[in-house]
């Protein structure tokens, strides 16, 4: 089949590879002159492959109030007309039992994008500083620490960590003892540099005799003919296929509203920067702070925030002298004013799944919405949308990623 794929993000690179491996003739699109230049290019570097929690849920419920009178700091909401509908969906998210049914779901993509991930490597062996660094996980606060302990038959190793074991797992940590309540460590974790993995693997699928390649070229509106999608609109004129894969980021629900399709996705904006010359031995997550660290190579990645403020890409020094005071107050990191200061959107869902496979409209399928967990899922997500366009069995259920769910 023709498939055009629609967005050169770590998921569009994805699902183009994983389609053109299947057969299929490929055509990607995007508007930048580079691959992952949007959400992909600088973020927290973590493949956080057992850490896949949604952000909605009852605790989130309960700091809700506060949250919006400005009271937490990771987190700012500037309520906009767009959010009231994603709002909506996002509170009936936040029960217990939507928190397992997303957990339970996200895990298993996970798990097979892990695998997706080693197999695409056997072949093509990319060097985007991919190592299995451990993941740490700091709680300051006794009752956050409290409630998230791992229950003994966790599907992956989990090590309960007092304060001072944490300062001797990580001998970059400058934290006082006393400002920690404890941490989790999880060995089999990994970290890597997302925008090195996007610049790979579109050179690959420049010589994959599969693929065209069309940048530079941004996409105005889809062709719908008789009820189905037949091409779309660009810069550069008119492409055609028999199946477009929408996995345009924080774009997509822009471009569905033109094809009379509701996607609840919203950005939700984060900083990074990337401090030069200094590697921490595992990757961290301040999980008070709402920060993550991540070792790659020569140098660390600091990300962090969650911003409900709409497509506004701008970077804020605010953020950015944040992210470098946490960074020199948390570990033995100099900030020095060259830490590549980066801004992006996170596309997500009210539940925190994806949304991958058909859409209502003939010839549209779905992938999209991976949120705060696009670089851990996209390998999987990736397998999932060719195996249901192949019309084949996919190892992981799809229907809770289905955009029938809303
Ligand atoms: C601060 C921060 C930290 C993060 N940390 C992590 C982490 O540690 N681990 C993790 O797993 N995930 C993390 N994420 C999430 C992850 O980065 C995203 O989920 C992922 O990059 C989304 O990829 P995407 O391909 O869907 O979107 P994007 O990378 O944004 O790609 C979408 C593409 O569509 C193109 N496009 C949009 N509209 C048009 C149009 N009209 N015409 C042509 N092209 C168009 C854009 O140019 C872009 O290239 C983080 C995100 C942020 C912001």
């Amino acid at each position: 089949m023709k498939i055009c794929v629609l967005g050169a993000g770590v998921v569009g690179l994805t699902s183009a590879w994983w389609l053109a491996e299947a057969g299929h003739r490929v055509t990607l699109v995007d508007r930048h002159p580079d691959p992952g230049a949007e959400a992909s290019a600088a973020n927290g570097a973590q493949l956080s492959y057992a850490f896949v929690a949604p952000f909605a849920s009852p605790a989130m419920l309960r700091n809700l109030p506060g949250m919006l009178l400005g009271g937490e700091d990771a987190i700012k909401v500037s309520p906009d007309l767009e959010m009231i509908s994603w709002g909506l969906k996002f509170l009936r998210a936040c029960t217990s039992g939507e928190v397992e049914r997303t957990t339970a779901a996200q895990l298993a993509l996970a798990a097979l994008s892990r695998a997706e991930l080693a197999s695409l490597l056997q072949t093509q062996p990319l060097d985007f500083g991919l190592r299995t660094a451990g993941k740490l996980v700091l709680y300051r606060k006794a009752g956050d620490f409290a409630e998230a302990r791992p229950l003994p038959g966790a599907a992956v190793e989990q090590q309960v960590l007092t304060p001072a074991e944490c300062l001797a797992l990580e001998p970059s940590l400058r934290i006082a003892p006393s400002l920690l309540a404890g941490g989790i460590y999880t060995p089999s974790e990994q970290v890597g540099d997302c925008g090195a993995f996007c610049a790979q693997l579109f050179e690959r699928l420049r010589q994959h005799s599969n693929v065209e390649i069309r940048m530079s070229t941004p996409i105005k509106k889809p062709i719908v003919t008789r009820g189905s999608l037949t091409g779309i609109e660009t810069d550069a004129g008119t492409l055609e296929a028999d199946r477009f894969v929408l996995s345009l980021g924080s774009g997509s629900k822009a471009f569905a509203r033109a094809c009379g399709l509701t996607l609840p996705i919203y950005p939700v904006k984060g900083h990074s920067i990337t401090i030069p010359g200094h590697a921490l031995s595992h990757s961290v997550t301040d999980y008070s702070r709402k920060i993550v660290y991540a070792p790659l190579d020569g140098a660390t990645r600091v990300a962090g925030f969650a911003d409900f403020k709409g497509y506004d890409l701008a970077i804020e020094p605010a953020r950015i002298a944040t992210l470098e005071k946490a960074a020199s107050a948390t570990f033995d990191i100099a900030g020095s004013g060259a830490n590549a200061p980066w801004a992006g959107l996170r596309p997500m869902t009210p539940d925190s799944r994806p949304i991958i496979g058909p859409s209502p409209l003939s010839g549209l399928y779905l992938n999209t919405g991976q949120g705060m967990l696009g670089w851990t899922l996209a390998c999987g997500s990736a397998r999932l949308l060719t195996d249901l366009i192949d019309g084949k069995a996919s190892s992981v259920v799809a229907a809770p990623f289905s955009v029938t769910r809303f």
